[in-house]
């Protein structure tokens, strides 16, 4: 079950939503990547720093609503120490049953998360050639 009862938010959402462990910015990134939805107008920018294809550090920036930005979140917790192909391989259902669930309405914003990580990924693969 990805979907939580009745729409509304899990206390794991609600508990990142208000203390993201991952928000901020990694000063020379070595991939950016971003991503937006017209859903609600959510902006999620995600940083990654790479060593030896691993994911060695990951920060988020998003404007959003609250499903956005606890996706963002646990989107990062679950890429930190992933090598890049598995990285790759996180879903937004993943995303969302790591959150608890996600109400129907809401799962484009953790499509955000899963996105704007494979766009940052992206951006580091262009970068390191
Ligand atoms: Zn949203």
């Amino acid at each position: 079950m990805a979907d939580s009862p009745g729409g509304v938010y899990t206390k794991k959402v609600m508990n990142r939503f208000s203390n993201p462990k991952f928000a901020g910015e990694i000063k020379n990134a070595d991939g950016v990547g971003q991503v937006g939805n017209m859903k609600c107008g959510d902006v999620m920018r995600v940083y990654i720093k790479v060593e030896k294809n691993r994911i060695k550090d990951i920060k988020f920036k998003t404007f959003g609503c609250v499903a956005a930005i606890a996706s963002s979140d646990a989107m990062c917790e679950m890429a930190k120490g992933k090598t890049i192909a598995e990285a790759m391989k996180i879903t937004d259902k993943q995303i969302a049953e790591f959150v608890g669930g996600l109400p129907c309405i809401k799962h484009h914003c953790s499509v955000l998360g899963s996105e704007a990580l494979r766009k940052a990924i992206e951006n580091y693969k262009k970068k390191a050639k």
